[in-house]
This record gives structure tokens, sequence and C-alpha cells, in this order.
């Protein structure tokens, strides 16, 4: 029986870099050469004649006006990396919301907006299912709130604490040894092997060091010859009184 350990190199698999759109982070983002999208609005034809010919919506037949092609003066697009969309097509691939000036986190191809790549990506408690993003513990490599890990028994947490598990589930060390560990035959309280208790076993009984002693002159056996007589453990000088 040994005490186990909680790990503490809990890593979040989520990695939430958000990229911001709106006209003044880009002028930031563009002078400290950020990874942004951009925003911005097709100008008449005459203007951008070039520019608005090579332009064509990511959303192809799936572009929401209609025609990916499209680029009437006064509308909006998003351009970001080498790909461009209307600003109404630029759109969150799980709730279909427009990002618009909200932030959003590419994913290979798609685009998420925050909170749907937070469901969908960030990592679970095994305990309430609810996201964890900070002070997170893994346990039989499986992830948990800190303050979620607790006794099986009792309800106590185990952050920081020591624990012992059984069936693969934890206990705190009071817990476990009320529950599951061998018991002093002279006291009949739990001997936990926790804290490196020592104990003695004879056959199958078990005592506490400090209980193994004399049934009747209370000297310590540990570590000396004894005779059992029925219940009890007693030392050779009273033995031989006894059977005298
Ligand atoms: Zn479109
Ligand atoms: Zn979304
Ligand atoms: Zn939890
Ligand atoms: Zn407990
Ligand atoms: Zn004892
Ligand atoms: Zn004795």
């Amino acid at each position: 029986m040994s005490a186990d350990v909680l790990s503490d190199d809990f890593k979040s698999r989520l990695h939430l870099t958000t990229k911001t759109v709106g006209q003044e982070r880009i002028r930031r983002a563009l002078e400290n050469n950020e990874d942004v999208a951009i925003l911005s609005m097709f100008l008449p034809n005459a203007t951008a004649e070039r520019e608005n010919k090579k332009f064509c919506c990511v959303m192809k037949d799936q572009c929401l006006l209609g025609d990916p092609k499209k680029t009437i003066a006064g509308t909006k697009k998003m351009e970001y990396k080498t790909r461009q969309w209307h600003e109404k097509c630029f759109c969150c691939v799980v709730c279909k919301k427009a990002i618009g000036t909200k932030s959003f986190i590419p994913r290979e191809q798609e685009i998420y907006c925050t909170g749907c790549y937070e469901n969908k990506f960030s990592t679970r408690c095994v305990k309430c299912n609810k996201i964890i993003t900070q002070d997170g513990v893994t346990y039989k490599h499986e992830p948990w709130h800190r303050e979620c890990f607790t006794c099986t028994h009792c309800n106590n947490s185990l952050a920081g604490e020591r624990f012992t598990s059984r069936d693969e589930k934890p206990y705190c060390s009071e817990c476990f040894g009320e529950l599951f560990a061998k018991r002093c035959t002279a006291c009949s309280k739990p001997i936990t092997g926790i804290g490196g208790t020592r104990f003695i076993s004879f056959e199958d009984r078990h005592w506490h060091n400090n209980c193994f002693q004399c049934a009747y002159c209370k000297v310590s056996l540990v570590g000396k010859g004894f005779i059992t007589v029925e219940q009890d453990v007693i030392c050779p000088e009273c033995a031989k009184q006894k059977i005298v």
C-alpha cells in the first residue's frame, strides 16, 4: 500500500490565441506584423477594379450573398491570410454567427468564435463536466478541477493532500484507514501504510509497533521472542511464570 500522487503537470488542451479584427487593431497589428484578419470595404470599381476582380468569397456556392464574386461598393470584406470572405460570410463554423469585429480562432481551415471553440476543444473535468481553464489536475490521465478532486468517501478536497486509491477511486488517508486498512489487534484502530507507520504481523493478526506488547507485563515485544496463548501475546518471562 503506498500513497498516491496527484500529478500537477496539468496542461490545458485549449490553446486560445484569439485573432481580433477592427480598424484600430489592424493598424497596430500591421505595424507589429501580427496574425490578424483584416476587415475592409469594397471600393467603387473604378478605384479598385483589379482588387475587386480578384475577390472570391471562400464560401463559394454557399456564399450568403448568393455570388462569391459580388463586390458591391460600400459592403465589407474580411481577409485572413490568403483567404477572403464577405463580412457576412465570415461566420463561426459551429454557431454560424458572423464574427464581425469579435475575436475568432482559426483551426485548420475553419473559423470558430471563442465560445464555440472553448466548447469544442477545451478540457472538461471528469467530475462536473465543466471546462477547466486553469488549476486543473490529472489523476489516472483524466482531468479534474482542483476543487472537484475530492475523497470518494468524505468529499473533502484532496488537492495538496496525501491520498490512497482503491479500485481507481481516491480516498483521503483517514477514510482509507477507516474503510480498508488492517486493524490493530490490541487497540482496534486502523493500521495505515501512510506516513510509513510500522506494524507487526503474525499469522493473520496485526499490531501497531507500539501496541505489540506482553499482555501481562506490557513490555514491548518488538524484535523479541514471544509466545501466543489464545488471543494474547506474552513475553517469555511471563510465559514461564504462567506455566509454573
Ligand atoms: Zn460570401
Ligand atoms: Zn460559434
Ligand atoms: Zn470539476
Ligand atoms: Zn475522506
Ligand atoms: Zn494499536
Ligand atoms: Zn510479560
